[in-house]
């Protein structure tokens, strides 16, 4: 299926490894004309050296804090008018809320429901102008089903959710959509961070605890970012604008509900 977007223009955050690398990767076998950012400038490289080596030329990388105000500013400065936004940070950290300062808190805000509305003012009204616009919020499972650890993500991830929600229904006449992707478990260095942290913390090794969360998924395995990016894609491609303001949950359904 041609997705309809060749010579678009996207910019991809958090994309130097997992979700938003597959994201990346997908976008670029349509056509699309990409930049990533990340902040490690040799981890950056490195992946955008492997996209054109399998797809082409058209990667371009900033290496910067997406969740800083110049880190925003670089990325918008590299790739000013994007007909594509993904939006992606890293997830914030696990733990008790009792151990959470407020610094912890406005860290969590900014990068997972800040940063997000913040990219989007910066290119929203240029793709209504346009007439075509993608924007594509990388979220979490949490916002469906609260994970126990991940108070952080459960509470800035909601945020940001029901902002979208709003704002998607005012875009879409100008076929601009907002949605948002909800990974379940995927086998990024991500997870595995979770994996070993739990180990560390507890009496079980980081193999143990990855066997029994996989064995938990009705799929009985993780996701893989390629499976992520392709779903991100058709979210990204012409045929989608008439899908605005829904949360897709990607999770080899995990998630026990009827709806
Ligand atoms: P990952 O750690 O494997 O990759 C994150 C990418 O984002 C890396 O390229 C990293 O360099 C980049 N990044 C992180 N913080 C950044 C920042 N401040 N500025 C610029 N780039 C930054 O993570 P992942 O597994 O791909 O997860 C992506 C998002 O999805 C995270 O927010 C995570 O919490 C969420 N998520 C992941 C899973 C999963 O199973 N992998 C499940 C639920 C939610």
């Amino acid at each position: 299926m041609d997705l309809g977007i060749q010579g678009k223009s996207a910019l991809v955050c958090g994309a130097s490894r997992g979700l938003g690398l597959g994201c990346a990767e997908a976008l670029l076998a349509e056509g699309v004309h990409v930049t990533i950012v990340a902040r490690d400038p040799a981890v950056l490289e490195q992946a955008a050296s492997a996209l054109r080596a399998k797809v082409g030329s058209s990667v371009a990388t900033v290496a910067a804090d997406i969740t800083a105000a110049e880190g925003r500013a670089a990325a918008l400065a590299a790739c000013p008018q994007p007909d594509i936004l993904v939006t992606n940070a890293g997830g914030p950290p696990p733990g008790d809320f009792r151990d959470w300062s407020r610094d912890d808190w406005i860290a969590a805000l900014d990068a997972n429901m800040l940063t997000p509305i913040e990219l989007i003012k910066a290119t929203v009204d240029a793709m209504m102008a346009r007439k075509f616009g993608r924007i594509v919020n990388i979220t979490s499972n949490s916002v469906k089903a609260p994970i126990d650890a991940l108070g952080l993500s459960n509470g800035a991830r909601a945020g940001l959710t029901g902002f979208v929600a709003g704002l998607a229904r005012k875009t879409v006449k100008h076929n601009v959509t907002i949605n948002n992707l909800l990974p379940g478990a995927f086998d990024t260095d991500r997870l595995a961070a979770i994996f070993a942290g739990a180990a560390q913390s507890g009496n079980r090794s980081a193999e143990e605890i990855r066997e029994s969360r996989r064995v938990m998924i009705p799929a009985q395995r993780f996701g893989t970012r390629q499976e992520f990016g392709a779903v991100c894609a058709f979210l990204c491609s012409a045929h989608a604008g008439y899908m605005t303001g829904q949360n897709i949950l990607l999770d080899g359904g995990a998630y026990p509900g009827t709806y």
